[in-house]
């Protein structure tokens, strides 16, 4: 958090919490967090790949945080096929081609079982 480095960073258990950087910040996660904003480039990259996408799987999401909301409504107008999975129904769930009620930790194992 101090520097902005980002690296990869596999080590498990960590040996410290919070991890600390050789300078002695804090380390953090290279994720969005809520309240932050998603980068120009990765939103652009994002919108790119829904459009060119066959099939979207959205998540354990509530399908209500603006901008990636939108993203199964993107991936769709462009012929996408959307699945979602969560623990209970969402906005999304009334048009989206497979609405899975459940635990993703429990559905998507399955679901992979069932392709392997
Ligand atoms: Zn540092």
């Amino acid at each position: 958090m101090g520097e902005g480095k980002v690296f990869p960073n596999n080590e498990v258990p960590l040996k410290e919490i919070p991890p600390r950087c050789e300078c002695g910040a804090l380390l953090r996660p290279d994720v969005v967090w809520f309240g932050e904003s998603l980068s120009e480039k990765d939103l652009a990259d994002s919108h790119m790949a829904l459009r060119e996408c066959e099939c979207l799987m959205v998540v354990g999401t509530s399908a209500v945080v603006q901008p990636v909301a939108s993203f199964p409504a993107i991936a769709r107008n462009g012929g996408a096929f959307i699945v979602e999975i969560n623990v209970e129904p969402t906005p999304i769930s009334g048009w989206v081609d497979e609405s899975i009620l459940g635990k993703s930790g429990e559905i998507l194992p399955q679901l992979l079982e069932s392709v392997e």
